[in-house]
């Protein structure tokens, strides 16, 4: 399956001239959303990531994704793995499990994303999981940017990656792209401008 191809079919994967939220410039950039507009793309994902799961031979009861970036993703993975779906959510700038969602002892959880950058969200919401008695068995996302190490990749884990080492790393893909400070960023260098995305409503 080309995952880069359906992210850019689904204009996921834009290329042009970013200025991103930490202010560094980037020639491409990802916005996730839009390649779950489709449920049927959204299936045909979590199906083939739910695959990658199971050839591993893992027990997992729960799959909890981080709101609201990991819901779709989460709960389109809970229906190919046929197993339980919950959220965590950002309450006061905390994450917390809330609307009566329960975790039994020892439960196994698997932790779900859309994209993987450096892993702080999924991991907040993963020890919220553990608090309540949970054992996460494996983190998982559509789509990776690059900075921590997935199963059968080669891209291996940069310094700022906040996903532990002993847990299983599932994704698609791999989306490496670089990015520039704006003062060695080679596209201002060739005179055009950065804009930041969502500032022409994508
Ligand atoms: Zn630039």
């Amino acid at each position: 399956m080309d995952i880069k191809q359906i992210y850019m079919d689904a204009n996921a994967l834009l290329e042009g001239h970013f200025k991103l939220s930490s202010g560094n410039h980037s020639q491409f950039y990802l916005q996730s959303a839009k390649v779950l507009e489709s449920p049927k793309t959204a299936q045909l994902l979590a199906n083939e990531l739910a695959n990658n799961i199971r050839a591993s031979g893992l027990q997992i009861d729960t799959v909890c994704a981080p709101a609201l970036g990991g819901l779709i993703a989460g709960y389109a993975l809970a229906q190919a793995l046929d197993c339980r779906s919950i959220f965590a959510e950002r309450v006061d700038g905390k994450m917390s499990i809330r609307r009566g969602f329960e975790i039994k002892e020892g439960e196994k959880v698997l932790m779900c994303e859309d994209i993987i950058t450096t892993g702080g969200s999924v991991m907040e919401a993963a020890r919220i999981v553990e608090e309540l008695g949970g054992e996460i068995v494996a983190i998982a996302a559509l789509a990776n940017r690059g900075f921590c190490k997935r199963e059968n990749s080669d891209v291996t884990t940069k310094e700022n990656c906040k996903l532990p080492q002993d847990i299983p790393f599932y994704a698609l893909a791999d989306f490496t792209f670089e990015i520039y400070a704006p003062e060695s960023c080679p596209l201002c260098k060739n005179g055009s401008q950065a804009i930041k995305p969502g500032s022409r409503g994508n």
